[in-house]
């Protein structure tokens, strides 16, 4: 697993500066985007999926080259196959769960067709019978073996995000990436699911980015830290290591926030 993001972007008085770099991290794992509200996060998030487009820089993702400034390279969203968390999950809420699975299997179907892909694993996925064999491995795999039928609606926010997270690992994501997954759940359950989500992610042989303002969030569910504030990387590491000694100003403000919620 391995990547480089290497991006500067600019979107009217606001400039982007972000390097991630798996050669000079633990690439290993989870990686969390820290940083306060309005600091970029999205933005990179988005440059990485192909919403939004870097002014200049290079993004490389297992190999594939998404963006690359230099070589006149910037690859289409649908071909980039990158697994999107949105903060609501975006379910369909008059589908069912096991319908809802399925569609990340259609949708990576139509675009390996788009992209004309030599890809032919989800052409070969085209039967209805395949197709809803797999959704039903992957609830499986998600804990929601009982709740097939259920619509959205009659799921917990916990449900929901299992739910969601199918639906991308359906599609065969080259990356994951998860714009504050955990913010719109109930503190109660947080814990428990930030650790079981996190278990099944970091079983994934893909990068994992996951993007929070809560530095309690991230020292509990991530392997390594990125401190990002006012557009621009401040440190990477080892989750364990920032937390402990922080080398940038903003990696000790941010991180000394999760050490007083931790004494709480
Ligand atoms: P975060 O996710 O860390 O809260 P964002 O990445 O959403 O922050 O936003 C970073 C900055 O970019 C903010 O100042 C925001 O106002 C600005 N911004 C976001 N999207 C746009 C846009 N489409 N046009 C202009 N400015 C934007
Ligand atoms: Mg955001």
């Amino acid at each position: 697993m391995s990547y480089l993001i290497d991006i500067e972007a600019r979107l009217g008085s606001f400039s982007l500066k972000v390097k991630l770099d798996s050669e000079e991290m633990d690439a290993s794992g989870v990686l969390a985007l820290l940083g306060p509200s309005g600091s970029g996060k999205t933005m990179t998030l988005r440059c990485i999926a192909g919403t939004a487009k870097p002014d200049r820089g290079k993004i490389i993702v297992n190999g594939t080259v998404f963006f690359d400034s230099n070589a006149g390279i910037c690859l289409k969203p649908q071909a980039r196959r990158v697994g999107y968390l949105f903060q609501n999950y975006a379910l369909f809420p008059n589908m069912t769960v096991l319908q809802n699975i399925e569609t990340g299997i259609i949708g990576a179907s139509m675009q390996d067709r788009m992209a004309g892909s030599k890809n032919k694993q989800y052409a070969q996925c085209a039967s209805r019978k395949e197709r809803r064999e797999k959704a039903a491995l992957l609830a499986a795999r998600m804990h929601l073996d009982g709740l097939l039928d259920r619509k959205p609606g009659q799921l917990s926010g916990g449900q929901q995000q299992r739910c969601a997270l199918a639906r991308i690992l359906a599609g065969n994501p080259q990356i994951v990436l998860l714009d504050e997954p955990f913010s719109a759940l109930d503190e109660y359950l947080r814990d428990e699911l930030m650790e079981e989500a996190m278990k099944t992610l970091t079983k994934l042989d893909i990068p994992v980015f996951f993007v929070t303002h809560s530095s309690y969030e991230a020292r509990k569910a991530s392997t390594g830290t990125a401190v990002i504030y006012d557009g621009v990387i401040r440190e990477t590491g080892k989750t364990e290591e920032i937390f402990r000694a922080p080398r940038s100003e903003w990696g000790r403000i941010l991180t000394r926030a999760g050490q007083d919620r931790e004494a709480e």
